[in-house]
């Protein structure tokens, strides 16, 4: 209860605003609220998704403009061009997206700047849009017969607007989509080896955003009753940047912060400036400059982490509820073969990392993996789980070609795999992470997720994660930072984040490096409990005593081609393999 009480005392005060703010406030306030809706939009598509735009002001010209021109020319009902303005940016921010989205880097910023200047002299040279002298007479908004003219009527709508767009945000991203989408940055691989469609993540998160700045347009033209091209520039598109930046660029209500505080700066510096430098121009600009400089030297992630830090710790453990256990997939017949790699190869420009590799794992075999370092087991293990798919050679999974596939629809058909560099989310929970690893076995989408409908589904992802995590023996640190663990620790979570896909094939690579000796003893003891239910699992391994005393079959490998295949004793003694490990001596 405690932990809303701020949430409560905001709400009320801005409930209360009204009768006891001077009407110049309530204006600040309603401008505020517009820019927080964009901000908000920034906040899920910068911060969480590491998708940079500059672009945003152009999707709320785009919600202005639809509705200007449809209520003034046609006169239709300012709630049916809502729905116009919101299909059409739907659909503009779809087709930008599609095209923007897949350039990686500093492309896709540059892209958002190239179509929010596109946009903006759309507005400003198109006749019929009253060119740069913009839409006059818009019609007021009327929300069940009551018609809100007044900047104080407005108020109410705006923040209902905001508070509604945090909420399903916040929703969202505590969710299974959510997850996908704050694997996004600096996690796309993993996510997608654990069955993100990540492209689609990206689109989606375009949207909502695009979606939430032509509300915000479509509010604000209404509010104003006028509009023109000035308020949709790229200097906008900058600013509401900024104010996502500012106010913490991974925090929801981050995006108010910011955009208060930009607002309010901004009036404060156009008021004051011109007097303490005795001229007048748009000094304000090299202020904030400044400031954004400031604020991302000392307070990377913005300004709300920091207030957060002033609040009293809450308890934010999250409570796992008693859910029925999620389906699992039928198991393949023991002893049939899941896997079938021959004459793979894989070229990195010159480098053959795998020259003609061959190997095959069967239900309930433990078939091991091992070789000098550079050996190029790594590099097969990404061409089996299609990571980095191989230059030449087949591969089949399940009797199916792999050649056409992605690392997600291998996921889907039932292998899984960990990392030997893991690849957790630092800041996110053991559970969280382990969690993704459950993806597929949900299907709740994002509307969902935002609307809260998607709570029994999510309730069987957690438990399920939650199940994981206490079969690896991690259950004390379930609510922990994944980034706070050991190295060997978070390669446990791993395979639990892999289990948690119900695979009929693992792939491991390197589970037992940093684990002590009793840690790999109980994950010795899980893998002999896996492969008798009936799991393949392909292992790649330093540690001799591990392998030797586990593996029912051995694949050595060397310069990346096999140097050896058999069983464990008749492996170990092999003169090429004893050459290749330990020089000759023998
Ligand atoms: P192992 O896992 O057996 O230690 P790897 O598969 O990681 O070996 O690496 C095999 C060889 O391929 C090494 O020489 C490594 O430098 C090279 N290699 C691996 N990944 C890449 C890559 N993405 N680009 C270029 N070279 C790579
Ligand atoms: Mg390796």
């Amino acid at each position: 209860m405690i932990r809303h009480l701020p949430l409560a005392a905001f709400v009320a005060l801005l409930a209360a605003g009204p009768q006891w703010l001077p009407e110049f406030h309530i204006t600040l306030l309603n401008y505020i609220g517009l820019y927080a809706i964009v901000a908000i939009g920034l906040v899920l598509l910068t911060g969480v998704g590491g998708l940079t735009s500059f672009g945003q002001a152009a999707f709320v010209g785009l919600g202005a403009y639809t509705t200007a021109w449809l209520t003034t020319q046609f006169g239709y009902s300012p709630w049916a061009t809502l729905l116009i303005g919101l299909a059409l940016t739907g659909a503009v921010a779809f087709l930008l997206g599609f095209i923007t989205l897949r350039m990686g880097g500093h492309y896709l910023p540059l892209g958002t700047i190239a179509w929010g200047i596109s946009l903006y002299f759309l507005f400003g040279n198109v006749e019929f849009l009253g060119g740069h002298t913009g839409i006059t007479g818009i019609p007021t908004v009327s929300l069940l017969g009551w018609e809100l003219k007044s900047g104080d009527e407005f108020f109410y709508l705006i923040w209902l607007v905001v508070l509604l767009a945090i909420l399903g945000v916040r929703n969202l991203l505590d969710s299974r989509q959510g997850r996908a989408i704050r694997a996004l940055k600096g996690g796309g691989v993993m996510a997608e080896a654990m069955g993100v469609n990540t492209p689609r993540t990206k689109i989606v998160i375009f949207l909502i955003a695009a979606l939430l700045a032509c509300l915000s347009g479509w509010l604000y033209a209404h509010l104003q009753r006028f509009v023109s091209p000035t308020p949709f520039g790229i200097n906008m598109g900058i600013e509401y940047l900024f104010m996502a930046v500012v106010g913490g660029i991974g925090h929801v209500w981050g995006a108010v912060l910011g955009a208060g505080l930009i607002t309010v700066l901004k009036q404060w510096l156009q008021d004051w400036l011109p007097h303490i430098l005795g001229q007048s121009g748009n000094f304000e600009v090299i202020v904030f400059g400044i400031a954004m400089v400031l604020v991302l030297q000392k307070a990377r992630d913005g300004l709300w982490p920091v207030l957060l830090r002033l609040l009293p710790a809450s308890a934010r453990q999250r409570r796992l509820v008693d859910a029925e256990a999620l389906p699992r997939r039928s198991p393949a017949a023991a002893g049939s073969v899941l896997l079938t790699a021959e004459g793979v190869t894989k070229r990195f420009g010159g480098l053959v990392a795998n020259n003609n590799m061959s190997l095959s794992v069967q239900a309930g075999e433990v078939m091991a993996l091992i070789g000098p370092n550079g050996a190029g087991k790594s590099t097969m293990f990404n061409c089996i789980s299609a990571v980095n798919p191989a230059s030449e050679g087949k591969i089949a999974f399940l009797g199916e070609s792999t050649a056409k596939l992605r690392s997600r629809d291998i996921a889907r058909r039932g292998m899984s795999r960990t990392f030997q560099h893991v690849r957790l989310l630092g800041q996110m929970s053991v559970l969280e992470n382990v969690a993704i690893g459950a993806h597929l076995r949900g299907s709740k989408g994002v509307l969902a997720a935002a609307l809260r409908l998607d709570r029994g589904e999510e309730n069987r992802l957690l438990a399920e994660a939650a199940k994981q995590i206490e079969r690896v023996g991690l259950k004390e640190h379930m609510f922990d930072a994944a980034g706070s663990l050991a190295l060997g620790q978070q390669r446990i979570v791993e395979i639990a984040r892999a289990l948690a896909s119900d695979p009929c094939l693992l792939l491991l690579d390197e589970p037992a490096a940093g684990l002590r000796y009793q840690e790999k003893q109980a994950l010795a003891e899980l893998l002999r409990k896996l492969r008798g239910e009936g799991m393949g699992i392909l292992l790649v391994e330093h540690d001799m005593d591990f392998v030797m005393g586990l593996a029912d079959r051995v694949v050595v490998m060397e310069f990346g081609e096999k140097l050896a295949e058999g069983e464990p004793e008749a492996v170990q003694r092999d003169p090429k393999v004893l050459e290749a490990y330990l020089g000759g001596v023998e």
